[in-house]
């Protein structure tokens, strides 16, 4: 279980916990290297979802993988890690519940994260934007933050 901060692989158990319906559990741990705390989440029946990547091959999800991305989004903004947890869960939750579907597009999970991140924190919703959609050029991440402005202007009023 590799740490989320760190990368490190090796972390102490500080607390397990079952889900509701069992089928998951839940566990505290804290990072021997850096000593951070996260969550990871286990599953008993394990049915594999895998993600398709640009070039067409085929990797397991990890719903840690998910977390890092938005954890490194959301570096020194006031988003707790909990949150992201929760959110990281979700978004493999949608991903179950969808279509009967076991594989997804790359793409597809990056804009599941953006429309969370959006609603969590902008700046992180821009971060993880840039980065994920690789914008072309800068035009094309002018008109992202336009938007986002214009989206939260019509909030305001
Ligand atoms: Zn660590």
């Amino acid at each position: 279980m590799l740490c989320p901060y760190c990368g490190h692989d090796d972390s102490k158990v500080l607390e397990t916990r079952d889900s509701e319906d069992g089928s998951v559990i839940r566990r505290r741990r804290e990072c021997i290297s850096c000593q951070q705390r996260f969550t990871t989440f286990e599953r008993l029946e394990e049915v594999h979802l895998w993600v398709i990547k640009k070039d067409g091959s085929r990797q397991r999800f990890d719903v840690q993988k998910v977390l890092s991305g938005m954890l490194r989004a959301c570096e020194k903004r006031p988003v707790s890690t909990e949150l992201l947890e929760e959110t990281a869960q979700a978004i493999e939750r949608d991903l179950r519940q969808s279509s009967g579907s076991r594989e997804f597009p790359t793409i597809l999970i990056g804009e599941k994260v953006m429309e969370r991140l959006k609603e969590i924190d902008e700046v992180a919703y821009v971060r993880f934007a840039s980065v994920y959609r690789e914008f072309k050029d800068i035009n094309t991440f002018l008109q992202e933050i336009q938007d986002l402005l214009t989206r939260e202007q019509n909030h305001r009023i």
